[in-house]
C-alpha cells in the first residue's frame, strides 16, 4: 500500500509503503555499500539534511559505527528523532546459527548507537562458517558453509522482534522458493516483512517482485543504478547510467538519467536504496517526486531486461542454498 507522507510538501507523490506490520517505509532510502571511513558520516548527515529518513545498513559493510556517528550527531542537533528515521540493517552469513543471531544484532546495535532497527534482514540465504573469518573459503576458493538452516536462523530473527531489538524482519536474496518455505513454517509467528534484492532496468525482477507484494512483503531494490563503484566492474559490462534510450527518456523529462532509474522503482511501489557519498547526487537522488513516467515509458523501461546481475556471490554456487538458480 502507497502512502502519502505527512512531512512532504501537499501535492507530493506517496513517499512510504506501508509494511505488513502497520510501520512505514521510505520509498526513498540511502545506500552505504562501498561508503568508505572519513565518508559515510558526511554522507548521513548530507543525506538526512536533504529529508532522507531511511538508511540501509549491514555489518558487513564494516562503517556502522561510523554512520551511527551521523545519526547521533542529526539527532543531537534536533534535526531528526529517532522516531522519524527507519535504520534496516542485515544479519551477516557467519552468523546464522541460531546462538549467535542475538549477539550480531547487538553489535550492529552499538556501533549505529540505536536501541533497535526499524527492519533487520538476513543478508543471503546461504550460511557461512562461525567465525571470525566474513568470507571463510576452501582451498579452491568456494565458501564454507554453516550447518545452519535458515528456518532455525528465521526463529531467531523472530525472537528479535518479540524481545523488541527489532521492529520487522526480512530476508535479502532469497528466491521465491525460498521465501515460500518461510511463509510455510510451521509455527510461523512473524512472516518477513520485506525483501530486499538486485533490481533495476537490467534486471526487472518482474516475477519476484509480483510474489512478495502478492504475499503483502515490501520489495527493495538494491543496486539501482548498477552499481558502477562495484569492484569487480569491467569496461565492457553493460551500463545503466549511460545507456542513451534511458537518457533520452530523462531528457524529455529534464531529469537525470540516475533520476529515472530511481523513479523506475518507485512508480512499481519498489523501494530505492541508492548509494552515494556525493552531497549533490544524494540531493539529486531524492529528487523523483515530483514527475512521473508513462504507461508507455514504464514498459519501455521492462523491456530493458536482460537478467544482468551484478552480484552473483559465485563463490556461494556450490552451498545448498545458493539462491539463483532457480528461476526467480
Ligand atoms: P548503486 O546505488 O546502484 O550505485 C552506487 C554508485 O552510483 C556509486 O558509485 C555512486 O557514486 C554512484 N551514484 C549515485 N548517485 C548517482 C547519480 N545521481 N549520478 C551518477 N552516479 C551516481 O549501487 P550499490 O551501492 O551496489 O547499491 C545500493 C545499496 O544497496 C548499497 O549501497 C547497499 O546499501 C545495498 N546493497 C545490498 C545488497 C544486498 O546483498 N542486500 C547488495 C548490494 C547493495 P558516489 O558514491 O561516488 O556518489
Amino acid at each position: 500500500m502507497l502512502l502519502d507522507g505527512a512531512a512532504f510538501p501537499a501535492g507530493a507523490m506517496a513517499t512510504c509503503v506501508q509494511l505488513s506490520t502497520g510501520a512505514k517505509m521510505p520509498l526513498m532510502g540511502l545506500g552505504t555499500w562501498k561508503s568508505a571511513a572519513g565518508q559515510v558520516k558526511a554522507a548521513v548527515m548530507a543525506a538526512i539534511d536533504a529529508r532522507y529518513r531511511h538508511f540501509d545498513c549491514a555489518y558487513v559493510y564494516q562503517n556502522e559505527s561510523e554512520i551511527g556517528e551521523g545519526i547521533q550527531q542529526k539527532i543531537e542537533e534536533g534535526v531528526v528523532k529517532r522516531e522519524d528515521l527507519f535504520v534496516v540493517s542485515k544479519l551477516w552469513s557467519t552468523f546464522h546459527e541460531k546462538p549467535l543471531v542475538k549477539g550480531a544484532c547487538q553489535k550492529t546495535l552499538a556501533d549505529l548507537k540505536l536501541d533497535y532497527l526499524d527492519l533487520y534482514l538476513i543478508h543471503w540465504p546461504t550460511g557461512l562458517k562461525a567465525g571470525e573469518e566474513l568470507f571463510p573459503k576452501d582451498d579452491k576458493g568456494m565458501s564454507i558453509p554453516s550447518n545452519a538452516d535458515f528456518l532455525d536462523t528465521w526463529e531467531a530473527m523472530e525472537e528479535l522482534v518479540d524481545c523488541g531489538l527489532v521492529k520487522a524482519i526480512g530476508v535479502s536474496n532469497f528466491n521465491h522458493e525460498q521465501i515460500e518455505r518461510i511463509l510455510n513454517k510451521p509455527g510461523l509467528k512473524h512472516k518477513p516483512a520485506n525483501v530486499q534484492i538486485e533490481c533495476n532496468p537490467y534486471l526487472t525482477q518482474e516475477k519476484l517482485v509480483h510474489y512478495c507484494q502478492s504475499k503483502g512483503i515490501a520489495v527493495t531494490a538494491y543496486s539501482p543504478l548498477g552499481s558502477p563503484d562495484r569492484p569487480w566492474a569491467k569496461p565492457e559490462d553493460p551500463s545503466l547510467l549511460d545507456d542513451p534510450k534511458i537518457k533520452d527518456i530523462a531528457a524529455k523529462h529534464k531529469k537525470s538519467t540516475a533520476q529515472v532509474l530511481l523513479r523506475f522503482q518507485i512508480q512499481r511501489n519498489v523501494i530505492v536504496i541508492p548509494k552515494s557519498v556525493t552531497p549533490q547526487r544524494i540531493l539529486e537522488n531524492f529528487q523523483v517526486f515530483d514527475f512521473k513516467l508513462t504507461k508507455e515509458e514504464m514498459a519501455t523501461i521492462f523491456s530493458f531486461n536482460r537478467n544482468w546481475r551484478v552480484y552473483t556471490m559465485s563463490t556461494a554456487k556450490t552451498h545448498k542454498d545458493y539462491p539463483f538458480n532457480a528461476e526467480y
